[in-house]
Parts: C-alpha cells; structure tokens; sequence
C-alpha cells in the first residue's frame, strides 16, 4: 500500500481546499493511504501527521482557506531541519507527498526530494499568479473576482464624490490582480511593477478624462509598485481632484472559491496523485493552454515567466482613457 501525505504552505489561496480533497479522493480511490500534514512545513517539522479519512475532505470544496492550515516554516531553509522533517514522514513510511503552496514553498519541496528521495509534486496555490510554468494558480481567479466586486462598490462612492481613488491590490512581486482587475473592472489607470509607471502619465491620464467630463477615476496599483500611500501624495502634487487610497488587504485572500478555481484545482489535484502513482517526483504541475502538465519544480525560478504583460497592458491603458 502507498502512503502519500498532503500539505498546504505559505500564503492561502481560495481553491487549496479543493485541492486536498481531489487529492485526497483521488488517492483513496487507487488505494493508497493518505496522510495529511497540518500547518505546512512547521506542522511536518512538528510531527503533526494524521491519517486522513474520506470525512475529512467532504465539505470543504466550496470553502476558502485551507483546512489543512498554513504556517511559514523559517526553520525549514536549515538542512538540519528538513532531515528532521523527511525523517518524521519516513518513519510512517510515506514516500509521496503533495505541497499546495508558493513558490517559497516549491523550494522546500525542490531540496526534500533532492536531499530525501520524497517525491514531492508541487501545486501552484496562491491569489498572486506569480508561479513560472503555469498560466494560472490556484486562488487567483477568485482573488480577482473579490477586486472585481470591490472595484463596483468603490466606483459608486467614487462617482457621487468626483474622486480618484487608488485602489491597492495583492501580487506581491506581479502585477496580475492589478492589471486584469483594471481591464475587467473597467478601470481607469494602472500602476504595475511590470512596466514603468511614470506618475505624470497618470496625472494627464486623469486630466484628459476630467476634460471629458469623467466623474471620477479608480485606479489600479499593485503592492509590488510601492506604497500606495506615498503614489496619493506624489499624484496630489500634480492634479486638482480630490485623491483617496484604499488598501483592500486581507479580504483579497478570502471566500469561497470560483468554479474556474474549484476545476483547476479538481485537475491538478488529481493529477499530482497520478504522477506519485507512476512513482515520479520532483515535479509541479501548471496549466498551459489549457492542458495540465508538469515541470521539474525548478522551472518555478529558472528564469522569466512566459506570460508578456506588455499588450493586456495596453490594452487596459487604451480603454481607461
Ligand atoms: P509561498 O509558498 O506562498 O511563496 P513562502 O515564501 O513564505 O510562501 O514559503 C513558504 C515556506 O516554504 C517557508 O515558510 C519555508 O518553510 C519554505 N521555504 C521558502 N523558501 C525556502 C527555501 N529557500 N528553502 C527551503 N524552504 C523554503
């Protein structure tokens, strides 16, 4: 009998708990015994290992988070300590193990099958799309609808007080959420790390559509740009409109998950346990062209991801004039 465990790392994504359960079900379904491991890394550090029973994935499809839970393991970056870790799977004699996480969480996983033999199989799991090697994460989906819903509420408030208001969104590092919530939300600027966002063209930006009559302008500015607080008092310098910032924070990482979300993760989680069952390892999957597939999980940092920000860029430029 094969044993193979599950856990979920770093920042939670809508979609993770759709993950553990097409996993899971998908590997009690080739007979396999499966363990899940609480609070990622530091829960394996720990030893907090459980058999996990069909009862312990039903329900949860629908539901943001991670029942699993999450934690941020510094430890694990120690040799010493990821030996601790593999030997507290080993002892159960699990040899599969499923990581749904970051990229943080793909190196740790890269360095346990390399340095343990644990064929690990790497699931994209976070709101910000930021994984090279799969064209969507887990999560993201989601995360953008939330903006997408707050974009509209915001827009109201916006329009009745003829303001511009910064909206900052989640992606750490990538612009995603901020451009694909800009081109969808129909917004009216955007400020991603991507591309150079000089705060002039913003300001004529807005300028041209107050010349139009424009009530008002929502803008998009993803957290790897800066502060948003330091780009409301640059653009205040430089036009006459009442400026506002709002920080959508933590919301962003909540909610029940998208269908588009629930069905990747349906996918990918079937297809990890697929992968264990031919005895591979080492590997993450992703969605390309709308195939599953896999890399070796150091493609995850081996260079530039393939996604080319530049024409959705312009796209969302030339329709917030
Ligand atoms: P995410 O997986 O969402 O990117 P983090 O970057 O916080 O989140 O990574 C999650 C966890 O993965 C970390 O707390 C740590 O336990 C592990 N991890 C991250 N980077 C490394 C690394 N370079 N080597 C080993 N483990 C790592």
């Amino acid at each position: 009998e094969k044993k193979i465990a599950i856990l979920t790392s770093g920042g939670d994504a809508p979609g993770m708990n759709a993950a553990i359960r097409a996993a899971a079900k998908a590997a009690m379904a080739k007979g396999m015994k499966v363990y899940g491991v609480q609070r990622g890394y530091l829960g394996m550090l720990n030893d907090e290992i459980f058999p996990m029973d069909s009862g312990y994935v039903s329900g949860i499809i629908d539901r943001g988070g991670t029942r699993l839970l999450t934690a941020r393991c510094l430890e694990f970056k120690d040799p010493k300590f990821r030996a601790i870790a593999a030997q507290n799977l080993k002892k159960r004699g699990i040899e599969g193990l499923v990581v749904i996480g970051g990229d943080g969480s793909y190196r740790g996983a890269d360095l346990l099958s390399k340095e343990h033999g644990i064929k690990v199989i790497g699931i994209p799991g976070t709101i910000d799309n930021d994984i090279k090697g799969t064209d969507f994460t887990l999560g993201f989906d989601t995360c953008l609808n939330t903006i997408l819903d707050a974009i509209s509420k915001i827009r109201d408030t916006a329009t009745s007080h003829e303001r511009t208001i910064l909206v900052e969104v989640m992606g750490r590092h990538a612009g995603d959420l901020a451009l694909q919530a800009c081109i969808a939300g129909g917004g009216d600027g955007l400020l991603i790390p991507e591309m150079d966002n000089p705060i002039e063209l913003l300001a004529f930006q807005i300028k041209e559509r107050r010349k139009q009559g424009k009530l008002h302008d929502i803008v998009l500015v993803a957290e790897g740009v800066g502060r948003v607080q330091d780009i409301e008092a640059a653009l205040k310098e430089k036009i006459t409109t009442e400026v506002r910032s709002v920080v959508l924070g933590h919301v962003q990482r909540g909610g029940t998950p998208s269908g588009f979300d629930r069905v990747l993760a349906t996918r990918m989680g079937a297809k990890a346990i697929e992968l264990l069952e031919a005895g591979e390892g080492g590997l993450m999957v992703g969605i390309e062209n709308n195939k599953i597939i896999t890399h070796p999980i150091s493609y995850a940092w081996d260079g530039e991801r393939n996604y080319d920000f530049r024409p959705d860029y312009d796209l969302a430029l030339l329709l917030a004039k």
